[in-house]
C-alpha cells in the first residue's frame, strides 16, 4: 500500500524524523485555515500518489492567504500524470540551502537491505542514477545487524554531505532505517531530504510504501487503508478477496497462478493484443471465485474479449466449468469468452461446458489458439 505524502510524513514523525508542521486540507477554506495554523510563508502540496508533483504544478509556496486561496483553487482538481487531486498539504515552508536524497528499500538479489543516499536530491533519481551514478552512496545493511551509528555515518561520509549536515543526517537515516524495518514498509523514501540554511536536516517529502504481509501486525494502518483512492475496477476485486491489476488493454484475462497470468500476458501480446487486466485466481479457485472474477472483469467497460486460461493442479477444472456457467446464469456477460481448460478434471469440465458453447462462449484446445481467438475477437 502506497501512502500519500502527509500520511507518510505522520508515519515518519512515529519514529522521530523531523518534518515541517502541517496539516491537510480538502477545500480551498481550510486550506487557509491550515496556512494560519501552519504560519506563513507555506507550501501548498498536491496529495496524489505519484512523483514528480512539483514539476507538474501541483507544489506552491504562497506568503499570504490570497495566495493560498489561489493556489489550493488551482491544484485541487488538477490532473497530475491521471491522478485527479482531492486533497492537499499545507505545511510551514522551509528555506532550503541544499536538497538530499535518501531511501531504503530490500535489495531482493544481495538478500539485503539498500540504503540509498546523495548529495544530489531533489531531483528524479532515475535522472541521478543515469546521469551521474557515482553521486549515489549505497549501502547494504544485513537485517539481523542492523544499521549502526557509525555504518550511518561513514555513508554519509562516502555521500559528500556538507559537513555541517551530516551528524544530523546519520542520526535521521538509522531513523528512517527504523521506520523502514519496524515499520514494515517496502521503500521509505525522503526526496528531498534538506539542510537549511540555518544548518538543519529534515524530510520535506515522503514517499512511503507499506509491505501489505506484514498488514496483520499493523492494526493502526487501517486509518491508512481508508482514504486510499483506488482503481475501482481494483477495489471491486479486492472486496472479493482476488489479486487483480488493472490495465490498459482490451483482452480480460483470468488465468490460476500468478506466473500463468503473467505467461498468458505474454501470449497476448505476441498475438498481437493487449490485456485489459491481470487477474490471478490462485490456487484451489473455485465456482464462487471464477464467477466473482468474471463479474470483476464484465464490469471494466473497455473489455472486448475475456480469456480464461486455467491450467487445474490444486484447482479443479470441473469447478472452474461450473463457475463459468453460474456468472453466466448470474450476470450478463457482455464480451465473449475464451475458454483453454487443460489440467486436473479438464476431461469432466470440459463435458459440462459442452452442451453451453457458442459464438460467446468458445473452448480452445491449446493456450496459444484461445489466445489468438481472444485477441480476434477483441479487435473485432
Ligand atoms: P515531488 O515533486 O512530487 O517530489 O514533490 P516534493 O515534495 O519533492 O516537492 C517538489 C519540490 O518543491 C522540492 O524538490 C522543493 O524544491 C520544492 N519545495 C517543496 N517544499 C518546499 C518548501 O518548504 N520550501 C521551498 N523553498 N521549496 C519547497
Ligand atoms: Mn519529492
Amino acid at each position: 500500500m502506497d501512502l500519500y505524502e502527509y500520511q507518510g510524513k505522520q508515519y515518519f514523525a512515529r519514529f522521530g524524523i523531523s518534518t515541517s508542521p502541517g496539516g491537510v486540507a480538502d477545500t480551498v477554506d481550510e486550506a487557509v485555515a491550515q496556512a494560519e495554523a501552519a504560519g506563513y510563508p507555506v507550501v501548498v502540496k498536491a496529495q496524489v500518489k505519484v512523483g514528480g508533483r512539483g514539476k507538474a504544478g501541483g507544489v506552491k509556496l504562497a506568503g499570504d492567504a490570497d495566495e493560498v486561496r489561489l493556489h489550493a483553487g488551482n491544484i485541487l482538481g488538477l490532473d497530475i500524470k491521471g491522478h485527479v487531486v482531492r486533497r492537499l498539504w499545507i505545511e510551514h515552508a522551509s528555506d532550503i540551502a541544499k536538497e538530499y536524497y535518501a531511501s531504503f528499500t530490500l535489495d531482493r538479489q544481495a538478500k539485503l537491505h539498500l540504503g540509498m543516499l546523495s548529495a544530489e536530491g531533489g531531483v528524479e533519481i532515475e535522472e541521478v542514477a543515469e546521469t551521474n551514478p557515482d553521486a549515489i552512496a549505497k549501502i547494504h545493511v544485513d537485517p539481523v545487524a542492523g544499521l549502526s551509528e557509525e555504518a550511518a555515518r561513514e555513508w554519509v561520509d562516502r555521500a559528500n554531505l556538507d559537513p555541517e549536515a551530516r551528524e544530523q543526517a546519520a542520526t535521521l537515516l538509522v531513523r528512517l532505517y527504523h521506520c523502514y524495518v519496524e515499520g514494515d514498509c517496502d521503500l521509505a523514501e525522503i526526496n528531498p531530504l534538506i539542510l537549511t540554511p540555518e544548518g538543519k536536516v529534515h524530510a520535506l517529502d515522503a514517499k512511503v510504501t507499506l509491505d501489505d504481509n506484514a498488514a496483520f501486525r499493523h492494526p493502526e494502518w487501517d486509518e491508512f487503508a481508508g482514504s486510499d483512492v483506488e482503481d475501482e475496477r481494483e477495489a471491486r476485486a479486492k472486496a472479493r478477496g482476488l489479486n487483480y491489476i488493472g490495465l490498459d488493454g482490451s483482452v480480460g484475462i483470468i488465468a490460476n497462478g500468478a506466473g500463468l497470468a503473467m505467461s498468458t500476458l505474454d501470449v497476448v501480446n505476441q498475438c498481437g493484443g493487449s490485456a485489459a487486466n491481470f487477474l490471478d485466481i490462485g490456487g484451489g479457485a473455485n465456482a464462487d471465485v471464477m464467477a466473482a472474477a468474471l463479474e470483476v472483469i464484465n464490469s471494466d467497460p473497455a473489455v472486448r474479449s475475456i480469456f480464461v486460461n486455467i491450467f487445474g493442479g490444486i484447482t479443479r477444472v470441473d469447478e472452474v466449468a461450473n463457475g463459468v456457467l453460474e456468472a453466466l446464469d448470474r450476470v450478463d456477460i457482455s464480451s465473449p469468452i475464451v475458454l483453454r481448460l487443460d489440467g486436473t478434471n479438464a476431461v469432466e469440465g470440459r463435458a459440462l461446458l459442452a452442451d453451453h458453447l457458442s459464438d460467446t462462449l468458445i473452448a480452445e484446445p491449446t493456450m496459444l489458439e484461445a489466445a489468438r481467438k481472444a485477441v480476434s475477437l477483441a479487435s473485432a
